[in-house]
């Protein structure tokens, strides 16, 4: 009962997940790789959703349940592309821009961020657990350029 999650919809359980982040990774990363572990989790106050590239672990913030699918999927295919490349360099963009409504999700998130109680980094740029990699997560591409989405 303590552990009990409002999730909105009932399908969208750890196991849904886990099936919707292959399906992604098949479709926009190659079939390579895919996450270890991944989960929803209602502990995350200010972000979106963070990856452990080192023992490719993915978390959710159950915050997203209640998203537009496409807009759930951009988030994964941000995690999943993090397995791949760590920080937020030109590769890692390459490798998210393939998803085809980057801009429009961007935007949604933006806009749900603008309207939190607490603030939540733009653009999950804070999403990286690893040390490492929270030092790269300060390289972004200047995010009015879609002339890289494939
Ligand atoms: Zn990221």
């Amino acid at each position: 009962m303590a552990r009990e999650q409002k999730l909105p919809r009932p399908a969208r359980s750890d196991a849904a997940l886990a099936k919707r982040a292959g399906e992604l990774v098949d479709t926009y990363l190659d079939g390579r790789r895919y996450p270890s572990s991944i989960r929803w989790v209602s502990t995350m106050r200010t972000r979106w959703a963070s990856c452990t590239p080192s023992d490719g672990t993915i978390r959710m913030s159950v915050r997203l349940a209640s998203m537009p699918p496409w807009v759930l999927d951009y988030v994964l295919v941000h995690e999943l592309a993090h397995l791949r490349v760590a920080g937020h360099d030109e590769r890692f963009w390459a490798l998210v821009n393939r998803y085809p409504r980057c801009e429009r999700a961007r935007g949604y998130l933006d806009g749900v961020s603008a309207a939190a109680p607490l603030p939540i980094a733009p653009d999950l740029e804070d999403d990286m657990s690893d040390d490492d990699c929270a030092a790269a997560a300060d390289q972004r591409p200047a995010n009015g350029s879609s002339s890289s989405v494939a």
